[in-house]
């Protein structure tokens, strides 16, 4: 039989939460907060993407990035301030207008499919 024994202690840790307020690069501030929006596309390599929202919630810092669909909160971040350093991202101040999330019903677009 097969003599390999091993002694394998699970330590089981919970995985603690990650927190989902980041520092803010231009302010320093604890404050930047993630949303994710799903969007229906792919990034070159064929893998879907969403869009993340990052808002600083003390400078009204705020910017948005395509990220792979497996992206958490914490991943973002980091994509976030790479490009926030890099100069690749186009960073928008929100300090006087309010980002409205629920853009999602256009009124323009009144051509809507009557359902038979
Ligand atoms: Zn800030």
């Amino acid at each position: 039989m097969g003599g390999k024994r091993k002694k394998r202690t699970k330590i089981i840790r919970p995985k603690p939460k990650l927190p989902k307020t980041f520092e803010c690069p231009k302010c320093g501030k604890i404050a930047i907060d993630i949303t994710f929006k799903d969007i229906d596309e792919n990034d070159d390599s064929g893998r879907k993407i969403k869009l993340a929202k990052i808002k600083c919630g003390n400078c009204g810092l705020y910017a948005e990035i395509e990220v792979p669909k497996v992206f958490d909160e914490a991943n973002a971040y980091g994509k976030f301030i790479d490009g926030y350093y890099n100069g690749t991202l186009e960073i928008k101040d929100t300090h006087e207008e309010e980002i409205n999330d629920s853009n999602e019903d256009e009124r323009e677009d009144k051509q809507l499919h009557s359902a038979t």
